[in-house]
């Protein structure tokens, strides 16, 4: 566990040292505590981490290691990452205020991703393909070298773990930015990684401001891939940046998803499954489902049964196991959310539920804020347009199907989508028509290593997870093998 007596040290080209950079607190959200001091990576110090990345691509053998060697590597973090699954969870509490059920369950989503990118790594295949002449052609995939990993602050290990998995087990050494706010995971995943037999030197973990550090690591010439999860500004940035590079990039950034609840929809799940879209993760979550859409004829009846089913979530100490919902990540964030209830007030919105922060001695010093609900808004409404990363749900009632699926497709985002019905017809063609990378049918926010997961148009770029995630982390190469007995004619 970390201390406030000694700045941590952070890890760079394979050594642990205090980073060179201003001197900063890592804070709980519950109350404003100081959790750990350390000192933020400098410009200096992401040339090292850059240079040393290289230097182990080059000098380390992992690029060369077998996959089913690469993958044992992998096998031990997924253990030792089980092996501390408790002591994680708590450190995660700490640093970014989730309640511990949702820190639990993170450790071991991380957990399992390493599991499986170390299976896909030792079956992954590359192929012969068809022959035109007298040859044997191939298609071989090779590692790309220096990656970077930048992430938020919303799902510190999960988030870091879908990176790192892939990009190791594809034989690169990585250089991992995560958030300034949440630092802590990174660095023990990394400590993980060591004691696992990675090879020094091949990850370095960098936590410092993303407008300087994140920015001097994207802009790196050695640097040859980023996989960055955030804000869609922010994606945008890195996109540009990249291009100027010719370099791929991956963004899974922003959303604004849409709800649909049918009036034939079992309602018992349905209300179950809307609450938890939304406010987990008190709401900070790329695919929180916060635009609502019931069918009219059930509208009043379902509002009722959500809002009275929102207050009764428990809001509180994220250490007790029986708490749902925990604070916001800092002061600023909230006062953002607030100005998102705001201006939906002003805009005509009526306030269901929630929309004022709780009182108490328990809610003095954190960053809480309650399950909101705000119904009387169009879909053209600012807040049924701009991602709040908070726990605010705007509902709408709708008439026909044609209607409901413009409406749920006309939004910039498109990450996610879910849909309540018993009709199977429908929700076949609910999940064909939705344009979302994730369309969850009869329930939400179910996650799975092997399930491919992104984003459409501002969503997000490229793909993460799923047996070829380990693919965008490699350069394709095809191998022509001459077997003519005979010189190529054109010589003769
Ligand atoms: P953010 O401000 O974009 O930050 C994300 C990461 O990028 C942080 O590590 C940040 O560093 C860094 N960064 C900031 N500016 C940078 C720059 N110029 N160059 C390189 N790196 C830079 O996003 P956030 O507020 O932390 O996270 C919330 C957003 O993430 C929401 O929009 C949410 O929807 C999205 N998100 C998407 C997914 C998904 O899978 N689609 C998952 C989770 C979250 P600092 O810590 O210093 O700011």
């Amino acid at each position: 566990m970390s201390t406030l007596s000694s700045p941590l040290p952070i890890c760079i080209a394979g050594a642990w040292r205090p980073g060179r950079g201003d001197l900063y607190h890592s804070r709980y959200p519950a109350t404003d505590e100081a959790v750990a001091c350390l000192h933020a990576a400098s410009l200096d110090d992401v040339e090292e981490a850059v240079q040393g990345a290289q230097r182990a691509f080059d000098a380390s053998g992992w690029p060369q290691w077998k996959p089913h060697q690469r993958a044992r590597v992998l096998y031990r973090v997924a253990e030792g990452i089980r092996a501390r699954s408790e002591e994680l969870a708590q450190l995660q509490r700490l640093d970014n205020g989730k309640p511990i059920r949702e820190t639990r369950a993170l450790v071991a989503s991380a957990a399992d991703t390493f599991q499986f990118f170390a299976a896909a790594c030792e079956t992954l295949e590359d192929s012969v393909t068809p022959s035109r002449g007298d040859y044997l052609s191939l298609s071989l995939h090779e590692p790309m070298g220096v990656v970077a990993a930048i992430t938020p602050w919303n799902s510190p290990i999960a988030s870091e773990a879908q990176k790192l998995a892939p990009a190791l087990a594809a034989g690169n050494a990585v250089v991992l930015k995560p958030a300034e706010a949440t630092p802590l995971l990174a660095l023990e995943l990394a400590r993980v990684c060591e004691q696992a037999g990675l090879p020094k030197g091949l990850l370095s973990v960098l936590p410092g401001k993303g407008s300087l550090i994140g920015d001097a690591i994207v802009r790196h010439p050695l640097v040859r891939r980023v996989a960055f999860t955030g804000g869609t500004a922010t994606g945008r940035h890195i996109a540009a940046l990249a291009a100027q590079k010719l370099m791929p990039v991956s963004l899974e950034l922003g959303g604004k998803s849409p709800t649909i609840v049918f009036a034939d929809a079992d309602l018992d799940h349905a209300v179950a499954g809307v609450l938890y879209g939304i406010f987990s993760s008190s709401g900070e979550s790329c695919v929180a489902g916060s635009r609502l859409f019931i069918a009219r004829p059930l509208y009043a009846d379902f509002i009722a049964r959500l809002s009275a089913g929102a207050r009764r979530l428990r809001l509180g100490d994220p250490a007790d196991p029986l708490t749902q919902m925990g604070p916001l990540i800092s002061a600023a964030h909230r006062e953002q959310v607030e100005a998102h209830v705001a201006r939906a007030l002003e805009d005509g919105g009526r306030l269901l539920c929630g929309g004022e922060r709780p009182r108490g001695a328990l809610f003095d010093r954190g960053h809480y804020y309650p399950p909101t609900i705000v119904d009387g808004l169009d879909n053209q409404a600012r807040l049924c347009r701009d991602e709040v990363f908070g726990p605010v749900l705007a509902a709408l009632p709708f008439d026909d199907e044609a209607d409901l699926i413009a409406q749920a497709n006309d939004s910039v985002y498109a990450l996610a989508a879910g849909v309540w019905t018993r009709d199977a017809q429908r929700a076949w063609r609910l999940a064909r028509a939705l344009q979302a990378g994730t369309v969850w049918i009869n329930t939400y926010k179910q996650f799975s290593a092997a399930t491919p997961f992104g984003g459409w148009r501002d969503s997000g770029l490229g793909r993460e997870k799923g047996r070829h995630g380990i693919l965008q982390y490699m350069e394709q190469k095809g191998v022509y093998w001459g077997l003519n007995p005979e010189p190529l004619p054109w010589t003769n």
